[in-house]
């Protein structure tokens, strides 16, 4: 592998907005503040409202999926 290809990473500490800080290689070189991480963001967490859109998501196939599925093979 040649060298001067890539960008030059450090090592630089990120802060999230509810107070989790982890460390990562980026090509930044100074601390980075986010708003979510892994450890609040609701796909993660699972909590808030990806379940409730997933349940609708659900629901609607109950109630108009098989239908759909019956016209597609006729
Ligand atoms: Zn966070």
């Amino acid at each position: 592998m040649k060298e001067g290809i890539h960008p030059e990473y450090h090592e630089i500490t990120v802060t999230c907005s509810c107070g989790n800080e982890f460390n990562t290689r980026s090509v930044l070189s100074k601390p980075l503040h986010i708003e979510v991480c892994s450890s609040c963001h609701p796909f993660y967490t699972g909590k808030q409202k990806i379940v409730d859109t997933a349940g609708r998501v659900e629901k609607f196939n109950q109630k108009y999926g098989r239908h759909l599925q019956k016209q597609a093979q006729t």
